[in-house]
């Protein structure tokens, strides 16, 4: 029996948050005594393909078309069926963002699985298999225990630290019998990088709202990310006023990110932007209202203008 997991990649290359997946999925088999079994879809070269190995993989089922390279939910559905019912697997495992949420669900339906979304802990297997999920905007959490036979689960990306092992990984080419309607449906995801580096995987940000006032005053933030090779985000009002576009923008009704340092310019901290940030490791809060809300959620702050502020910061990191 196999631990299914889902393995995107990005035009070729494996991010940071997939490693994360089949290192669960390993924690996983190692408690069922299962193996792991990653999925991969579209054209990806063997060499990227075989990292997944010191992640805990010991096998990759590679459907090697290139009609795949783009996101088409129902042609990704069935070949993840088509290997989960090769690999016997009952408990399949996929990352809690853009293409696990098109896909994963329509797998558990299929399969008339239980689903936990937004996973944050391994499952406890024995209270049954109860998983810990954050719920309300992250202001509160829930203990869902799956009961059905076949089990999906969607992990929220950067939750635990990803290690390398010396595991390596078969690669095998698995066909799948598409139908037409299987590429009824596409959805185009255009993913930019503004910054030199990419939010989701970044282990700091450095983030910008309103207080920032306007577009021309944007350069402070990329000055001090670039010092500290941090990738750039805005609150939600900042990307609606097109200040920045919309994939930097944080929250409820934006990206989830848990960078080790996330910093906070000008944001007041309303609940729906703290939804997307308030997994960071350190917070800091950079304000010149002292009643700002998101000073309660800081593990620093500092009361000041960001226009002054943010330059002195950018030279004091200079000189390390
Ligand atoms: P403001 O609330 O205007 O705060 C600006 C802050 O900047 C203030 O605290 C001010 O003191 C400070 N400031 C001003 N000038 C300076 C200066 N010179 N130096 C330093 N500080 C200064 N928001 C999100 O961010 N993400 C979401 O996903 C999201 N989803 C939402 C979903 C729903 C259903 C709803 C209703 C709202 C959502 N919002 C979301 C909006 C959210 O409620 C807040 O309105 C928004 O986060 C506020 O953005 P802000 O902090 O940039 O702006």
């Amino acid at each position: 029996m196999s631990v299914i997991v889902f393995v995107e990649h990005d035009g070729g290359v494996i991010k940071k948050k997939n490693f994360e997946a089949v290192q669960y999925a390993s924690g996983i088999a190692q408690k069922t005594g299962a193996t792991v079994t990653a999925v991969i879809l579209g054209t990806i070269a063997d060499a990227e393909i075989e990292k997944l190995g010191a992640y805990g993989a010991q096998k990759v089922l590679h459907v090697d078309d290139n009609r795949l390279d783009e996101l088409h939910p129902r042609a990704y559905t069935t070949a993840l069926l088509t290997a989960i019912e090769k690999e016997d697997a009952k408990i399949i495992v996929a990352l809690n963002d853009i293409n696990g949420r098109a896909v994963a669900p329509r797998v558990a339906v299929k399969l008339k699985a239980g689903l936990v979304a937004g996973a944050l802990t391994y499952p406890d297997m024995e209270k049954g298999f109860l998983i810990k999920k954050a719920v309300y905007s992250g202001k509160a959490f829930a203990y869902v225990n799956i009961t059905s036979d076949t089990k999906v689960i969607m992990l929220m990306p950067n939750t635990f630290p990803v290690a390398k092992t010396e595991g390596k990984a078969t690669i095998e080419k698995l066909p799948v019998n598409f139908g037409d309607k299987d590429f009824g449906i596409k959805v185009k995801e255009v993913s930019k990088v503004t910054g030199e580096v990419s939010l989701s995987d970044a282990a700091l940000v450095v983030s910008g709202g309103r207080g920032m006032k306007g577009p021309e005053n944007w350069y402070l933030i990329e000055d001090l990310a670039k010092e500290l090779g941090a990738a750039t985000a805005c609150s939600r009002p900042v990307s609606d006023a097109d200040w920045r576009p919309h994939h930097e923008h944080v929250g409820q009704t934006g990206g989830t990110i848990r960078p080790d340092l996330y910093i906070a310019v000008g944001i007041s901290g309303a609940i729906q932007h703290l939804a997307g940030v308030n997994g960071s490791k350190t917070i800091v809060v950079i304000n010149r209202d002292p009643e700002a809300p998101f000073f309660k959620a800081a593990n620093y702050g500092v009361i000041g203008d960001a226009m002054e502020v943010l330059p002195r910061l950018t030279e004091a990191v200079k000189k390390f």
